[in-house]
């Protein structure tokens, strides 16, 4: 995970590490490098700007060129700054309601379907939840199919209605199941698209109104970059979601998704998927991926 990131960011601060003396010299040769890896890893350019000018403030601030072991310093500040920039404390999510309502949503591809499987095999775990899946794809027979060998697989009912063309209604419908089945948790897996458009977002709109959800997650694919970033304002500025879950964090993404889209919408990533089993689901630690990040 982000192995290209680690190795430049490792190499920049190397320098730092290295020199028994640091001038302001060091320093900025050091953030120059810093700035290069983060655009790299398809960090938004105003992102890492911003980034490496904060590090040079607290450096400063801190008086790094006086102390004993300033590029420890550095990369401790490196660190705190990276933990801040992927949102600081890591949030859970809000299971509060009777039942409590977990909408998804996201582009076709970007791993829904699998995720909600996933969360719900992750509630099912903590024994006090019991968990309803809710298919509510009008448009991909297949997709429906998929939530429910999900849902076999996992021990989980799954609730749908394959006739019904209205996924407002097919979400109302599973939630009274829910109601009427002591389900606790309401996993709503909705249809996505290829791209955003004002259909999806309209019916996705339709359904966050009708549920009133207590989480909005957005799943994103991380492998997209920047697209992931952008994905993620258009889908906020409708649904002001709770939380991102990203996903295909096992495969050979460059890691920029992670780095900008907390800075971008402003919500926190709640999850990451980390492959294509049920188990591949991780609680999202800011401050542990930037230890992964730094090494
Ligand atoms: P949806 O269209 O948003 O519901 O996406 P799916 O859940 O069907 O996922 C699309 C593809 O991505 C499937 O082949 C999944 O197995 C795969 N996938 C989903 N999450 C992950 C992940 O975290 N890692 C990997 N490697 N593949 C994933």
């Amino acid at each position: 995970m982000f192995n290209n990131l680690s190795e430049k960011l490792d190499k920049a601060l190397h320098v730092l590490k290295g020199h028994g003396s640091i001038t302001e010299v060091n320093v900025a040769e050091t953030l120059k490098e810093v700035r290069r890896a983060l655009l790299d890893a398809d960090v938004n350019f105003k992102i890492a700007k911003e980034f490496t000018v904060r590090v040079k403030e607290k450096a400063l601030g801190q008086n790094v060129l006086t102390t004993l072991q300033p590029g420890q310093l550095m990369v401790k500040i490196v660190k705190d700054e990276l933990t801040e920039l992927m949102g600081g404390d890591a949030e859970g999510l809000n299971l509060s309601g009777a039942p409590s309502v977990i909408l998804m949503s996201g582009l076709q591809g970007s791993g829904k379907t699998t995720f909600s499987g996933k969360l719900a095999n992750f509630l099912k775990n903590k024994k006090t939840k019991k968990p309803l899946l809710v298919a509510c794809d009008v448009y991909r027979p297949a997709a429906v199919d998929q939530l429910h060998v999900v849902g076999d697989q996992i021990g989980v009912e799954v609730y749908s209605d394959k006739g019904n063309t209205d996924p407002v209604a097919i979400a109302q419908a599973g939630i009274a199941h829910a109601k009427a089945n002591g389900h606790n948790v309401v996993i709503i897996d909705t249809a996505g698209r290829l791209a955003v458009d004002e259909a999806m977002m309209t019916e996705i709109s339709n359904i966050h109104k009708a549920t009133q959800p207590q989480e909005t997650l957005f799943v994103v694919d991380s492998m997209t970059g920047q697209d992931a970033v952008n994905t993620a304002k258009a889908f906020n500025d409708v649904l002001n979601f709770d939380g991102v879950i990203l996903t295909k964090l096992d495969g050979d993404t460059r890691g920029g998704a992670a780095i900008s889209i907390k800075s971008v919408v402003n919500k926190p990533i709640k999850f990451i998927g980390t492959g294509e089993k049920m188990e591949a689901i991780d609680v999202f630690y800011p401050s542990r991926m930037a230890d992964r990040i730094l090494g």
